[in-house]
């Protein structure tokens, strides 16, 4: 499957690594949107949130829980915002779950 971002999971595209483990993969994002800017993916390839069903979602759970673990590390105690884009009219370029981890600054508070 030719999916950049399980090419980033097998290291054939290099990242920089924020945390990894058997389930998930969190890096820092090529083009920052804020100064701590932080994607984390699952694993186990999901084109999106609207791919997530009973089966699958088990690991957004998890992947929130490390997204507070994450965000603390990164020193972001005075809050952060927390993105899924989906599909064409969300924004979507890359269609493997991510959840966008932004901070470091004050966000406007635009949703759309
Ligand atoms: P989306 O637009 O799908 O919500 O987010 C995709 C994100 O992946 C974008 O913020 C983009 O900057 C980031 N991105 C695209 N290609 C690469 C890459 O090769 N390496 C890293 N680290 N981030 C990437
Ligand atoms: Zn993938």
């Amino acid at each position: 499957m030719d999916c950049l971002f399980c090419k980033i999971i097998t290291g054939e595209i290099p990242s920089t690594k924020v945390y990894e483990d058997d389930k998930i993969l969190a890096f820092r994002d090529i083009n920052p949107q804020a100064p701590t800017h932080i994607l984390v993916i699952p694993k186990n390839h999901i084109a999106g949130v609207d791919e997530l069903n009973e089966e699958n979602s088990a690991v957004v759970a998890y992947i929130f829980a490390k997204i507070a673990q994450i965000a603390k590390n990164e020193g972001l105690s005075d809050g952060y915002r927390v993105v899924s884009n989906v599909g064409e009219n969300g924004g979507q370029t890359v269609r493997h779950l991510h959840f966008h981890i932004l901070g470091g600054k004050k966000l406007d508070n635009q949703m759309a």
